[in-house]
């Protein structure tokens, strides 16, 4: 099997992957359904498909479970001035949280499908596991790491050896307060809650030995991950805005709860920006799939420009840059359509997209050896495709379906009428027949050989 190289957060280095066991475990940080994810969020869940892929290309077994948050997610960071986003968006819709949540959750689902992400092995809803947070809590509890205040209960975080190790956070250096107040009761300004009581507004609360409340945010990844993947895991991802804080308390809850840090290799996503501001709800910036749908953009295309940066860097979105990608995704499209059933593959190329792939995920690479082979005249056409759809196995941009069309028997005949017509000078008529055919996706092109067609577009 290829070596593979990723980044881990935790050490700061490239390293080697080395698995647990025979099946490779992976976290992923779900969505919080309270509104339809944007095209920043997709692109860390497109980042992370690409590893999927990829492990699975490689040879390795894959159990890939990600959370759906559906409760607790507050929207600021202390636990005393935000409110829950379920809430909000239930009031803004008139809804209850529970209708909320199933329809993002559908529409994530609707999302994830169009842009070829392949589906999760768990996912798994934070309010179908709220006895598990409750266990985990207790373990903590047990452990002595947790205290009780006016709020809830709360993780004593000066107890965690290298509280904050992730994200390297020099504890001494940061100024309490200065991002967020500091509630009072709260025996270190890092420390978080486990488990809010519930004020009688909150909808969605439950019974447990802290009193009816409802779970903090951190806890359900902790639980989640714990139940489905075990104690320690192999990788655990998300997008970098999660480094500081939640994966950070993640750890501190794996570590009071096992003493352990939960995964050997973190991996953080880079944000999609626009200009100098990350794409964001809060930011006022977004776009969503469905925005980008009713502009004439395919999903697909949309896939593509995130392979044009590399996931550890920044990516900034321009409508421009999209129609780039979409007439890319084009072209190998139309490339595809006129190659002819797959042989054998050459070497040098799997190798180079292998190479490419096990460096870090390298998809600005891959797609650049995607053209070479495109241009590539030593080539054949059938070698051609089957390097083009072998790569696609992890590109997932829709090559396979691309099949050479052979032109229908109306297409030519309206083509020799329409040259009749033109030989006769009926220049209009002819042009009415170019139009017709344009409609159903087959381009005419005038050539000094005489006219040729080619499908443009998938109807
Ligand atoms: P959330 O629903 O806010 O928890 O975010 C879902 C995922 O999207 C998390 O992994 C975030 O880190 C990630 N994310 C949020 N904004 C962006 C962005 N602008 N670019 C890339 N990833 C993002
Ligand atoms: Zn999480």
């Amino acid at each position: 099997m290829a070596k593979l190289y990723i980044y881990n957060t935790l050490t700061r280095k490239k390293e080697e992957f080395k698995p647990l066991g025979s099946e490779v475990g992976i976290y992923t940080c779900g969505p919080t359904v309270y509104d339809y994810a944007h095209i920043g969020n997709f692109r860390t869940y497109v980042f992370e498909d690409v590893l999927i892929r990829t492990l699975r290309y490689l040879g390795y077994k894959v159990k890939h479970v990600m959370n759906i948050t559906d409760v607790g997610h507050l929207t600021t960071d202390d636990e005393f001035s935000g409110e829950d986003k379920m809430l909000v968006a239930a009031r803004r819709e008139r809804k209850s949280p529970w209708e909320i949540a199933k329809f993002y959750t559908e529409a994530f689902k609707r999302d994830m499908r169009s842009l070829n992400i392949s589906e999760p092995t768990i996912l798994a809803p934070a309010t179908e596991h709220i006895q598990d947070m409750i266990e985990f809590i207790k373990r903590i509890e047990r452990n002595g790491y947790a205290y009780m205040i006016s709020l809830g209960l709360f993780l004593d975080t000066s107890k965690i050896p290298n509280y904050g190790i992730l994200a390297r956070l020099d504890l001494s250096k940061l100024k309490p307060g200065a991002r967020l107040p500091v509630h009072p009761e709260k025996r270190n300004p890092w420390d978080f809650a486990l488990w809010l009581k519930a004020p009688p507004e909150h909808i969605m609360q439950w019974d447990s030995p802290w009193g009816r409340g409802y779970p903090g945010w951190h806890i359900e990844c902790s639980a989640i991950s714990t139940k489905y993947l075990g104690e320690v895991f192999d990788i655990h991802c998300g997008g970098v805005d999660h480094i500081p804080v939640h994966h950070t308390n993640e750890i501190a809850q794996s570590q009071a709860a096992y003493g352990k840090i939960p995964a050997n290799y973190w991996m953080h996503g880079e944000f999609l920006v626009i200009g100098d501001r990350r794409m964001g709800k809060s930011e006022g910036n977004i776009y969503t799939v469905e925005d980008l749908k009713k502009m004439g953009f395919t999903p697909l295309a949309l896939r593509y420009f995130y392979f044009t940066a590399h996931y550890r860097t920044k990516l900034n979105f321009t409508l421009e840059a999209l129609r780039g990608a979409q007439n890319a995704l084009e072209k190998i499209y139309q490339h595809l359509r006129e190659l002819p059933e797959p042989t054998g593959m050459p070497e040098r190329y799997l190798n180079k997209f292998k190479q490419a792939l096990c460096d870090d995920l390298n998809m600005p690479r891959v797609l650049a050896i995607v053209w070479e082979v495109i241009k590539d005249d030593s080539l054949s056409g059938g070698e051609k495709r089957a390097l083009l759809e072998e790569f696609d196995k992890v590109l997932g941009l829709g090559f396979v379906s691309q099949k050479k069309v052979e032109v229908p028997d109306w297409v030519r005949e309206l083509l020799t009428k329409r040259e009749q017509l033109r030989r006769e000078r009926r220049y209009a008529e002819a042009d009415a027949i170019r139009e017709r055919l344009r409609k159903e996706g087959w381009e005419v092109q005038d050539t000094p050989d005489g006219p040729r067609v080619r499908y443009v577009k998938v109807t």
